[in-house]
Formats: structure tokens, sequence, C-alpha cells
């Protein structure tokens, strides 16, 4: 008798995706690391919570870039508090096999595609609403794991 073997590979890159520059004037995506708001690694306390993302500092007012070949897929509202307008935005992206989302920027569009390294938007006025944050952008996966391979 004839013996099969029905192999199903989940390939798994997630050793091989890297995100490219996110943000002018950070070219190799340094973190934010601790400030008075607190810290910016994936699973970091905010309070009752847990941060779900990972910050990638960015100036208030800097371009910020397709780390690969992307396509957007909507605008995100990061807060329901009126207060945190001024940051309230993000965009929906996939690429490379992944989705995830950018908090804080404001994109140029929500919807077609960006090359790699391209402009996606401009982070927003980050410490308006946060006095002396480390100013980053927040990357988050859509599935809320960590996003720290990636980088
Ligand atoms: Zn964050």
């Amino acid at each position: 008798m004839k013996h099969f073997v029905v192999l199903l590979a989940v390939l798994c890159v997630c050793g091989a995706v890297r995100f490219g520059q996110l943000c002018s004037g950070n070219p190799l995506n340094i973190r934010r690391t601790s400030d008075s708001w607190g810290h910016g690694h994936h699973g970091a306390s905010r309070g009752s919570r847990e941060h779900q993302g990972l910050d990638i500092r960015c100036r208030d007012g800097a371009t910020v870039y397709a780390p690969f070949d992307v396509t957007l897929h909507g605008k995100v509202t990061v807060y329901t508090n009126a207060s945190k307008a001024a940051i309230n935005s993000g965009v929906n992206l996939r690429g490379q096999g992944l989705c995830f989302k950018l908090f804080y920027v404001r994109p140029d569009s929500a919807s077609g595609s960006v090359r790699k390294g391209r402009r996606l938007g401009v982070m927003m006025p980050m410490q308006t609403v946060y006095p002396g944050i480390t100013s980053h952008v927040h990357v988050q996966m859509c599935d809320q794991s960590d996003p720290t391979p990636y980088f």
C-alpha cells in the first residue's frame, strides 16, 4: 500500500521581514525606551492594560515613510477622547504578508499603495497632548502580536 504524506507547510517568514525606515530623522528605527509617560515596548504597562504596539521614535511633523511596499486600508481613529484630537489618526496597512497599523500619523491617502521609502504621511503633534514624551509612531499588528521581531 502506497504511503502518502501530505505536507502542509506553513511558511514563517517572521525572521525575514524587516521594517525599513519609518520616520525621517530616524533611519535606524530607534525605539522609544522610557520616558515620564511610560515605556515603548510591546507589553509595557498602561495602567490596567498592556501596550499593544511598539513605539518608534519620530519627531512631531516628521515625514513618515512606507517601511516596505504597502497597500493602504483606511484610516484609524486612535482615541475616542476629544482632548487627544490632535493626534487622533493613523492608517491600516498591509505588506510583506503583514497586517499592521501605524498610530499618530496623518496619512496623505487612506487607500491605494505606497512604495518602500515613499511618503505615507506626517507625524502628528504628540507633544501638544503628551508634553515631554518621546514622540513616536506606534506600530501595532492587526492580531496584536509583538512587532519587535520585524525590527
Ligand atoms: Zn505605542
